[in-house]
């Protein structure tokens, strides 16, 4: 191990790792178009745009003089009281792709945060109709929303990895995850057993907060659009706010633009983040409808109490801005569905397999899920050695790539995949 690696792993935390005894990292020099450009040479053919987020690729020219560009303008300046063209022009792009009905814009750092930010909209909106006894959230079971305290309380609290706060966090409403699949032949049982517990609990519920069609982290399974339908009309029937965390599936990883799109509906509230700035730089939005926000403003205080510092950051509007710009100008959508043509010819046959349990392929997601956790150090060491990037959790050996992929860096990503999930 070099002298970079020691310190590393003698100082920093990574994602969900011990300090004691952590899984290796690799040192990453550069990266450029769908390549990650490690130190010790090796060039791998990037198969998670780091975790959903850069879908133009990596060192993108146009991102990248956005970037340059708003450097040498302003970086940042406080949101409170000021405003600029790039969150404007940012905005309009934004507001011309989100279903229609969403209109108003909470800008914000992360994703965790966008998903607080919804939370305390849906508590504020119902506090301000005098539903004070509309406090808790209810979403599905196999869910998850992010790191921070109230996105945590909405994750799986079963099989999810905030478990462990358990009794800690806000206590939830959770409803049993959709039996039927994307593909599935439909049927309503979900949405009766749904139909209780909304009918049981719809006093206490301020909003119902799911992924729409993909739960990503909490299992990477992709659920029937009638079953998010069946949600939207439950929710207006029985007063409830409906919350869609859009942050991994948004700006057309699910094969729509948006996930909510596969059912034809508009949420209340909905969440983006990761590809907004094509995975550049952190940032995210709370989008919402003029009635969420009118009857927020209407009812004292008049505001929606919430401004963190770097609100607004320029920087972050023009890459997100240019980000949008380039979906816009050529939809990536044609692009999404042959990579999902592609993944679904290659893993599909993965299904044979004695130790596979599951393929499932939707837009440019591609996933198979093993029957026993893999060995992470060992199966990330074979894919670095593949010449690709991959990055399996618990069971789950999964790919999203850059839309910029070409058809033969896909081929290499695919044969990877398949050459060490066989062996
Ligand atoms: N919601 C979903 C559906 C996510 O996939 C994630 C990130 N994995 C988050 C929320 C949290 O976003 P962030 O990591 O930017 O805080």
């Amino acid at each position: 191990m070099n002298e970079l690696l020691e310190y590393d792993r003698e100082h920093i935390w990574h994602p969900y790792t011990s300090m004691i005894n952590p899984l290796a990292v690799y040192e990453v020099e550069s990266a450029n178009g769908v390549y990650i450009n490690l130190a010790t040479g090796e060039k791998l053919i990037d198969g998670m745009s780091s975790w959903w987020s850069t879908i133009h690729g990596y060192n993108n020219e146009r991102l990248n003089n956005a970037a340059k560009k708003q450097l040498d303008n302003m970086s940042h300046v406080m949101f409170g009281g000021l405003t600029h063209k790039p969150a404007v022009e940012l905005t309009k792009k934004l507001l011309s792709l989100v279903p229609k009905g969403l209109n108003k814009v909470f800008y914000s750092d992360s994703g965790s945060v966008s998903v607080e930010v919804a939370v305390k909209m849906a508590i504020q909106y119902q506090l301000s109709r005098g539903k004070q006894y509309k406090r808790k959230i209810a979403t599905i079971e196999g869910g998850y929303h992010g790191d921070t305290w109230h996105a945590m309380s909405v994750c799986d609290p079963i099989g999810g990895m905030h478990r462990m706060y358990g009794n800690r966090l806000p206590e939830q409403i959770f409803v049993p995850r959709p039996a039927i699949a994307f593909d599935q032949k439909w049927d309503n049982t979900s949405l009766e057993i749904l139909e209780d517990i909304f009918s049981m609990n719809h006093m206490t519920m301020a909003a119902f907060i799911l992924e729409p069609i993909v739960q990503g982290a909490g299992g990477m399974r992709f659920y029937h659009p009638n079953f998010l339908k069946g949600v939207r009309a439950l929710c207006n029937k029985y007063d409830v706010l409906l919350i869609a965390d859009e942050i991994a599936t948004g700006f057309g990883r699910s094969g729509k633009m948006f996930a909510c799109e596969w059912s034809d509906i508009v949420p209340d509230i909905m969440c983006v983040g990761k590809a907004l700035t094509g995975g550049y730089i952190s940032f995210a939005a709370t989008i919402t409808t003029n009635i969420v926000a009118d009857t927020i403003s209407k009812s004292a205080p008049h505001s929606f109490m919430h401004g963190p510092t770097f609100m607004g950051n320029p920087l972050a509007c023009a890459i997100a801005g240019e980000s949008l710009s380039i979906l816009i100008e050529k939809s990536p959508l044609p692009r999404i569905a042959e990579i999902e043509e592609k993944m679904k010819k290659a893993l599909i046959p993965l299904k044979e397999c004695s130790n596979v349990a599951d393929v499932r392929v939707l837009g440019a997601i591609g996933v198979v899920e093993m029957c026993e956790p893999v060995d992470m150090e060992k199966i990330q060491a074979q894919f670095v050695q593949e010449g690709v990037w991959i990055r399996p959790f618990g069971r789950l050996v999964y790919v999203m790539p850059p839309y910029i992929i070409t058809d033969e860096e896909l081929d290499k990503l695919m044969s990877a995949l398949i050459k060490i999930v066989k062996l």
